[in-house]
């Protein structure tokens, strides 16, 4: 039987509608919804490969519990292991009170999901220690909306990107992490071309490509940049002050701080060019509707609070906010960040935008719930909770959806904390992420495809998520978890209320109730409920009960959600980065994102295609920087030679970790250093060295997924063996390739050669023991060992060890399934270099979906008339930014493909 089931991407925070077609109750596609305002049926990579994702492989299918440290978990049932929590949880609040325990909970999560374990924590156990991933990425934005606007609402609506004249991106890259924002760009660009594009990234990013100036400042000088450019606005009189007189306050106190930001002054302190602070200035200032767009690069510093408020003061200073086209927009990272802060589930806020600290708010939430009262004290934000784990302080912590044994900065002290916990419980869809390895007790949960609820993206748009498939094995809701979980503490801990607080039958129940706690307030959504997101579709909030529609843009009556009704200034000063580069660490490194990978990569790291872009964790530095350190292409340390980087600057993706690599990845290297106002910490930089690693002896294997042949799982069985590999290697790196039948790529080395004996086994490992298929090559003298096995004339794995050249040619061929019986001798050549008749790789048509021409002719021969819409709907091909749309066409009509 075939369904059609809308909901929303699990990605990123733009929150785009997808339609899921299922066949006899599994997940057969995704596409891009075209009724949905976020995305209007676009998606990007990531979204598009969706239904690849859902191998079972990695699924945690029942709950685990461990009797002891170093005891392997078994397998329970949820009676057992709820009983067991709540009575673990239970003994430590009664010994020790209820700020020593704990809850860590996700921006993944759906509303409904972050509302039960909100009132678990607070209103059940008493305590505020609930905080959630999403103070990694988009707590400074909170605190910037707040402290200028008075609440944590993105006032603008995607369709101002259309409307505005001039784009501030800044701290954002778009083009990769928010893809079918960056579609909406150029859309805007194309159709407008005296529209300005303003970029300020230190990397010159895929979203500077479009800018018409690209500001590339030093980290941390955010608030210098924008304070100088405040300054000039002020010289040549482009504010507006009678808008700043009736709407704002504190102006005369920002106005004294930014006369010391003089552009030459600023050029300095942001490593600039002053006329072109002096440019965007203008640009800024004369434009009818600027709109900033702001992401991490903003948020992820020990000021991120002030570089959001610095920034949004030139949107007050010039009154453009809150009309068509002009705003400070925040751009959500995760995809129900927003859904979490309107339930205020963390650790310093209170449901509906309520605040921790007012007496009234509090008791009115206690009220909604039915408890005496909500404790008043902050709980511990995301890193000091993980060292108050590691003080002792917190003994108990249930981690949700998350997995901040990747994702914390200071890695080190966050393991340290995690092994040190009394209790660590892990509610997880993934049974093998790096946390994992630190629970005593596992719960599975659902996970996309599987859950009920919604979710609120960056324009405040709230999106139902439905379940396409049945739940599998025994895995449970969160909200469902979280409620049972409730209710068994709750008689433990002799609560008189404990059977009646957490009464769900279903998600809209939850939902109901948030619904009623939002009522009078800000976000208030009386006049939304499931059925009205059934009938009309995604809403905006706030959506009060009575109105027809929610409300694209905030604030234009120029009324703010201040005491005075004003919105502030802040005084804002220039501070510079936690750690400044200097002789021992001279390299400013930045972390950032990539196209195809998401967060930590326990989903799309089971995509092979979505590692065809960017197969490892390169790091990337100016050529300068690479000749004085005698670094090239090639080296273990791989760096791309034109990476778009002044001089004293790195770069380096975020997703790889320990299940990828033998190390934590780039939170290796980032401080736990917080802003003092929102508690994030600085993930976007760190002061590093760089040098050449001399581990001469490398090692590559490339190995074919083993079955089923025509299956996108194929390689994951062999990827998990794999990884067993990575820590007896000083560097190595495991990961997948190319498209339909996908290849295991494991990359390491050593600073010197180990015994054969342990190659004869890594060849066990992988397969490749087979010596009867298998031609090899070897010169002990030089420790160099191939090995290309291939049963029946078809190559299905390599080994290279001591020398690896040919890796770099192998990869494509073995992808492409091109190498014959004469050209797979050349795999264990001597030298390495690629055979003269090498069947040239498959060009690749469609960029965005990684769609070969092999591919797409494949597909049009195995189904004669074929039209466009049915090779979208199977390979994906043009439905993303529509550049391959016409030579797809041309190829369907049966004529020889334009030139690439
Ligand atoms: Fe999903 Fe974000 Fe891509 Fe949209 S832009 S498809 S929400 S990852």
């Amino acid at each position: 039987m075939k369904t059609q089931v809308k909901s929303t991407c699990c990605y990123c925070g733009v929150g785009c509608g997808v339609l899921i077609d299922t066949e006899d109750g599994r997940i057969a596609g995704v596409r891009g919804d075209p009724e949905h305002p976020a995305n209007f049926g676009r998606l990007c990579t990531k979204g598009a490969s969706l239904s690849h994702s859902l191998s079972p492989d990695y699924r945690l299918l029942h709950p685990e519990l461990r009797s002891a440290r170093g005891a392997p978990r078994l397998r329970v049932g949820w009676a057992e292991a709820l009983d067991h929590a709540a009575e673990r949880f239970a003994a430590i609040i009664r010994a020790h009170g209820p700020d020593s325990v704990a809850f860590y909970v996700s921006g993944q999560l759906l509303t409904e999901d972050y509302y039960v374990f909100n009132k678990l924590a607070k209103g059940l156990i008493g305590t505020n220690n609930i905080d959630t991933n999403s103070r990694l990425c988009m707590s400074s934005a909170v605190a910037g909306y707040k402290q200028t606007l008075g609440a944590d609402a993105p006032p603008c609506s995607y369709e101002d990107i259309g409307l505005a004249d001039c784009l501030l991106i800044a701290g954002a890259n778009p083009a990769v992490a928010h893809p079918i924002v960056f579609r909406r760009i150029e859309d805007a660009k194309a159709a407008n071309p005296e529209l300005k594009i303003i970029v300020v990234d230190p990397r010159r990013s895929e979203s500077a490509a479009l800018a018409d100036l690209h500001l590339a400042l030093a980290s941390g000088s955010d608030v210098a940049l924008y304070n100088g450019l405040l300054h000039v606005m002020l010289a040549e009189g482009l504010v507006d002050r009678a808008w700043i007189a009736a709407h704002t306050e504190g102006f005369a106190a920002l106005e004294a701080i930014v006369a010391d930001y003089p552009p030459e002054r600023v050029a300095a302190l942001c490593e600039l060019a002053r006329d072109d602070i002096v440019q965007a200035a203008r640009w800024f200032g004369q434009a009818r509707a600027p709109l900033s767009l702001y992401c991490q690069g903003l948020n992820q510093s020990v000021q991120g609070t002030h570089n959001n408020a610095a920034l949004i003061h030139l949107h007050l200073a010039t009154g453009r906010i809150g009309k068509p086209g002009a705003g400070p927009f925040s751009l959500t990272g995760q995809p129900n960040a927003m859904g979490g802060r309107e339930v205020g589930g963390l650790a310093n806020l209170l449901s509906a935008h309520r605040d921790l600290a007012n007496p009234a708010h509090r008791a009115e939430v206690a009220r909604l719930w039915g408890v005496p009262d909500v404790p008043a004290t902050p709980g511990k934000a995301a890193v000091e909770l993980f060292a108050a784990i590691k003080r002792g302080e917190i003994k108990a912590v249930w981690i949700a959806c998350t997995n901040p044994a990747q994702s914390l900065p200071d890695q080190g002290e966050v393991r340290a904390a995690l092994a040190a916990a009394e209790f660590v419980v892990l509610q997880e869809a993934y049974a093998n992420t790096d946390t994992a390895d630190y629970a005593d007790l596992m719960l599975p949960a659902t996970t996309w495809g599987e859950k009920e609820g919604t979710v609120t993206n960056s324009e405040r748009c709230i999106t139902r998520v439905r379940a396409a498939v049945a739940k599998p094995g025994e895995a449970r809701h969160d909200w469902e978890i979280a409620g049972d979980f409730a209710r068994r503490l709750g008689a433990r801990l002799g609560h008189p209320q404990a059977a009646t607080l957490f009464p769900y039958a279903g998600p809209e129940a939850v939902f109901d109730e948030h619904r009623e706690s939002t009522r009078g307030r800000d976000l208030d959504i009386t006049g939304l409920s499931y059925a009205l997101l059934e009938t009309a579709g995604p809403q905006q909030w706030p959506l009060p009960a009575g109105a027809a529609s929610g409300q694209a843009r905030l604030y234009e009556d120029g009324v703010f959600p201040t005491a005075s009704g004003r919105a502030r200034f802040v005084e804002v000063e220039h501070r510079g980065p936690a750690e400044m580069p200097d002789a021992a660490r001279p390299i400013s490194l930045l972390s950032g994102r990539l196209r195809d990978q998401w967060h930590g990569m326990s989903r799309t790291g089971t995509v092979a295609r979505l590692f065809n872009l960017d197969p490892e964790p390169l790091l990337s530095m100016h050529p300068g920087d690479l000749d004085e350190r005698g670094l090239r292409d090639g080296d273990l340390v791989r760096v791309a030679a034109d990476a778009g980087l002044t001089r004293g600057r790195a770069w380096l993706p975020m997703h790889w970790g320990s299940r990828f690599m033998n190390s934590p990845g780039v939170n290796a290297l980032t401080l736990a250093a917080v802003d003092p106002y929102s508690q994030q910490p600085e993930l976007k930089h760190a002061a590093v060295a760089v040098e050449k690693a001399e581990l001469p002896w490398q090692l590559v294997v490339i190995r074919r997924g083993e079955a089923p042949p025509d299956s996108p799982f194929a390689a994951l069985p062999l990827l998990e063996r794999a990884r067993a590999l990575l820590p007896e290697f000083d560097y190595a790196t495991v990961g997948l390739y190319g498209r339909d039948a996908p290849l295991v790529v494991f990359r390491a080395a050593l600073a010197e050669p180990p015994a054969p004996a342990r190659l004869a086994e890594i060849d066990a490992l992988f397969g490749l023991a087979d010596d009867a298929a298998a031609i090899v090559y070897a010169d002990h003298r030089r420790h160099v060992s191939k090995r290309a096995v291939a049963p029946d004339g078809r190559l299905i794995g390599v080994r290279l060890a001591g020398e690896t050249l040919a890796q770099s040619w192998l990869k494509d061929a073995m992808a492409d399934d091109t190498l014959d019986a004469a050209l797979i001798r050349w795999a264990v050549a001597p030298i390495g270099s690629p055979p003269l008749r090498l069947p040239e790789k498959s060009r690749v048509v469609c960029k965005c979906a990684d769609v070969s021409e092999r591919q797409i002719r494949a597909e049009l021969a195995a189904t004669p008339g074929l039209a466009l819409e049915g090779l979208q709907d199977r390979l994906k091909c043009g439905t993303f930014c529509g550049a391959c749309v016409p030579e797809l066409k041309q190829m369907i009509a049966g004529a020889a493909p334009l030139a690439a």
